[in-house]
Parts: structure tokens; C-alpha cells; sequence
């Protein structure tokens, strides 16, 4: 991954989601070898609705990809001290026992000789380009150079130590990262009829879908507000909290993105293309 998300779990820090089973990302075209039968136009239309669905599936990355590079090229709010400050406030007044480190490539090796699972996640928020938090490493690691976006994995490490309702929903993540096989599944398993009506998963899957990123789009919105109600309290009238809330904003768009993306995604793992070749 080449651009900087914030997250929560360094497990599944690439939040790019995309139908790891089907969909080369580049549907910018579609060649069919169309079958001559009765069935042309069923089949033509399954054929144009995946091609539309991919072709959602390349605008919502491209879109992606604008807000992580917005979100590279984003200022700091507030100098070292002052996030640090806010960071120390943070965990002293919630009674957090998870440890905080900022790193970079020469004081990151501690870390990695400790959690060695970690070590590759470590490596890219050392280059500046991630931050997370670890529930498992009772931890949160930003950047050096984008001190930042420590606030914001604080506020996941607040969601998990204080909230049982925020724990749940971070619990949940793992449901939106698998929704669009558990649906193709049980659209499998309900024997789907071919008697041109649409069974209920056929007619739901891209709402369900979207639903079960749901807990992951909310959580992470509530990690950033608690950042950033930090950092009002805090700092006050002295922070420049406009630039915050933009970074933060931007972060929170990759993961609505990537929601639109899971619905799409499971659309698109119902949708029955038969003996069509599609070539991207
Ligand atoms: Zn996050």
C-alpha cells in the first residue's frame, strides 16, 4: 500500500478493498464472445451490469487515491509539543493503559524486535505513510513526521479500553472485510431460482454489503472526533483544528469509499456472468 490511511488494526491496514476473487481493477472495457441463443439478452445484461459495477469499482479506487495523496500532502495542526500534549492529556484522563510511540527509521527497531508480527507495519509508519493501533500490543505508533494522527488512533484505543459499544463495532470489522463471499454464499445456498425473479440476496446484496461496513465507517469517525475534541480541549483558540478535521476527514472518506466499495463488491459477487469472457 502506497498511500496513508489511518487504521486501526495494523491486520488489515490496506483498507483498499477490492473483490480479492474476481474483478481485475482496470474495467475500462469489455469484450464479450456473446452466446447465440435465447439467452443473448439475459446474458448481455449481466455482462453490462458488471461492467458498470467495475467500472464503479475503478472510479471509487481512483477517488481513493485522490484523498490518501490529499491526505500525504497534508500539514502538521499543530507543532510536535502541542500534539504530544494533547496526546499525554488524552491517555492520562481516560486511565488508558495502552503505551504511545512516535517513530521513525532509526527508533523504530525497539519496536520490531518486540512485536515482530508487527515488523512490516512498523516499517511504513516509520517511512510516514500510516499510523495504528494495536489492542494485541497495547499500543498506538505514528510517524515522527506526522506526530498528528496519533489523536486519532488514540481515539480507537479509547473506543476499545472504554466503550463496549465502540469495542463491538471495532469487533465488527472483520464481517464487512468478508461480506461479499458470506453473501455469494448464501445466494449459493438459497438455491437461487432462475425463473427471472430476484431472490432476496440478488435484490440486497449491494445494500447488505455497504450495511456490513457500517460499524467500521462509524467507529472510525468516532475515533477521529475524539482526537479531535482533544484536541479543542486541550490547545483551544491555538490550534489551527481546520487542518485536523481536513486530515481527518480525508482518512474517514477512504473508509465511506471503501464501504461503497464492499456493496459493489458483492453485487458484483452475485452477479451471474455465464460463458462470457470478459477481458480488461
Ligand atoms: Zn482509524
Amino acid at each position: 500500500m502506497n498511500n496513508l490511511t489511518l487504521n486501526s488494526n495494523a491486520f488489515n491496514r490496506d483498507y483498499r478493498f477490492v473483490p480479492t476473487q474476481s474483478a481485475p481493477q482496470h474495467a475500462m472495457r469489455v469484450q464479450l464472445d456473446l452466446p447465440q441463443d435465447e439467452e443473448f439478452s439475459t446474458t448481455a445484461k449481466a455482462v453490462g451490469v458488471a461492467g458498470l459495477l467495475r467500472l464503479a469499482q475503478y472510479g471509487l479506487e481512483k477517488l481513493s487515491g485522490v484523498c490518501s495523496a490529499a491526505l500525504m500532502a497534508g500539514k502538521e495542526f499543530a507543532p510536535r509539543e502541542d500534539v504530544e500534549k494533547v496526546a499525554n492529556t488524552m491517555k492520562k484522563e481516560k486511565g488508558l493503559s495502552a503505551y504511545i510511540h512516535y517513530i521513525d527509521h532509526k527508533n523504530k527497531v525497539g519496536l520490531q524486535n518486540m512485536f515482530p508480527n508487527l515488523s512490516k507495519s512498523l516499517d511504513v509508519v516509520a517511512d510516514g505513510r500510516n499510523a495504528f493501533y494495536t489492542n494485541q500490543g497495547n499500543f498506538v505508533v505514528a510517524p515522527k513526521s506526522k506526530p498528528s494522527l496519533i489523536l486519532h488512533e488514540l481515539g480507537h484505543a479509547i473506543n476499545f479500553e472504554k466503550s463496549s459499544v465502540m469495542r463491538g463495532l471495532q469487533k465488527l470489522r472483520v464481517v464487512g472485510m468478508f461480506a461479499p463471499m458470506a453473501i455469494a454464499a448464501l445466494n449459493n445456498a438459497s438455491g437461487a431460482k432462475r425463473d427471472g425473479k430476484k431472490n432476496f440476496w440478488e435484490r440486497n446484496a449491494g445494500t447488505i454489503g455497504f450495511c456490513a461496513f457500517l460499524p467500521t465507517i462509524i467507529e472510525e469517525a468516532a475515533a477521529s472526533i475524539r482526537g479531535i475534541n482533544a484536541a479543542k480541549k486541550t490547545l483551544g483558540s491555538s490550534a489551527n483544528l481546520k487542518v485536523l478535521k481536513k486530515n481527518y476527514f480525508l482518512a474517514w472518506m477512504t473508509y465511506l469509499l471503501a464501504g461503497i466499495g464492499t456493496g459493489i463488491a458483492a453485487k458484483l459477487a452475485i452477479t451471474d456472468v455465464p460463458d462470457v469472457k470478459i477481458n480488461i
